[in-house]
């Protein structure tokens, strides 16, 4: 089979090289982590499949990245794991898909398989868990890499720019309902309402929830109310109602003692986010008493992926995104840093 290249934009020549961002050295937002790099268009190993990428999402993992909130894994790391693209290349063994295939690449990457929580359904626990845009290059590039074992394909009724916010902010937002265990018709609050939660909500709502979001941002808190919360109000207001569950999506460790007191007697309390500031000391009495839960969400299985999928194609889950063209990708990380995105900000690539 032969491999895609791409003209080189200086003499016309084919060569096979790509343009992709690179975090060089984690630091401040405004110091520009972020870099435009030509790199060697990657081959595809065993089991693996080459995409070129259409459209990519910008989630806040990317930026704990690149001002390095999470550790570095993989030095010159090329961020980007809510990829949608088209396979232009099968790696030796690689069947599942066919060349011209549109499948998604998201963030869980590789998992041993063998391990006890890799048998027990938890492959998300697995210590030898690897992830994309983090231990290996994602899609802030022209092309990527993916084992195919876990891509999905992507539901049909949803457009690239669509389809790619689902790829994480949808699937940790599903497993992150999941985990704050919702009664059936319960009452959930939601802290903030970006990409992931109001994806999540959605869900929620057509699974019979009163959905009550506090967050700040007015055009966030627009949106809640058009998509059916049952009240919307600040992210420091307490909830108007004793909530059955709630999930913080917001990075913020100082809502969590506020979410906490707003549980009524046996509500969970899921926090959605893989990185959180400091959260304050609870009070047992205040926050935690009347057999009230606090979980984390830690990534997702690929189980989680296939079920949200199907899940979100047959309740016609609608997805705001702000599209902004591939070379200005350093802009909307920048934006997400300052919040100034409505839904998900999705880098759009023409090829
Ligand atoms: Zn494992
Ligand atoms: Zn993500």
């Amino acid at each position: 089979m032969a491999v895609p290249s791409t003209q080189s934009r200086s003499g016309g020549a084919v060569t096979n090289m790509m343009r992709a961002w690179a975090i060089s050295h984690p630091e401040p937002i405004n110091q520009s982590p972020l870099v435009l790099v030509e790199r060697p268009v990657p081959t595809p190993a065993r089991g693996e499949v080459l995409v070129r990428v259409r459209a990519c999402g910008v989630c806040r993992t990317d930026l704990h990245l690149a001002v390095g909130e999470l550790p570095a894994r993989r030095s010159g790391v090329v961020p980007g794991h809510e990829v949608v693209g088209e396979v232009v290349q099968l790696g030796e063994s690689a069947g599942r898909f066919r060349t011209g295939d549109r499948i998604g690449i998201p963030w869980l990457r590789q998992t041993c398989g063998v391990c006890r929580w890799c048998r027990a359904g938890k492959e998300n626990l697995c210590p030898e868990s690897r992830y994309t845009g983090w231990d290996a290059d994602g899609g802030y590039a022209e092309l990527a890499v993916v084992p195919e074992a876990f891509a999905y394909r992507i539901p049909t009724s949803f457009a690239d720019e669509q389809a790619a916010p689902l790829l994480c902010a949808g699937i940790i937002g599903y497993r992150s309902l999941k985990r704050a265990e919702l009664p059936p018709g319960g009452r959930l609050g939601i802290y903030g309402f970006g990409a992931s939660a109001h994806v999540t909500a959605q869900v929620a709502l057509a699974q019979g929830a009163e959905v009550h979001v506090l967050t700040r941002g007015q055009e966030a808190r627009e949106l809640a109310r058009r998509l059916g919360a049952a009240s919307v109000g600040g992210p420091f207001d307490p909830a108007p109602v004793p909530l059955d569950a709630a999930i913080i999506f917001a990075p913020a460790g100082e809502l969590v003692p506020l979410a906490l007191e707003s549980l009524g007697p046996s509500g969970t309390l899921a926090l959605a986010g893989i990185h959180m500031s400091d959260i304050p000391v609870l009070d047992y009495q205040r926050h935690l008493f009347r057999e009230r839960t606090i979980r984390s969400v830690t990534s997702n299985t690929r189980q989680d992926g296939e079920e949200f999928l199907v899940l979100a194609q047959r309740l016609g889950v609608e997805v705001t995104t702000t599209p902004v063209p591939f070379e200005h990708a350093d802009v909307a990380l920048r934006d997400l840093a300052e919040g100034n995105v409505r839904g998900a900000a999705v880098l759009i690539l023409n090829t």
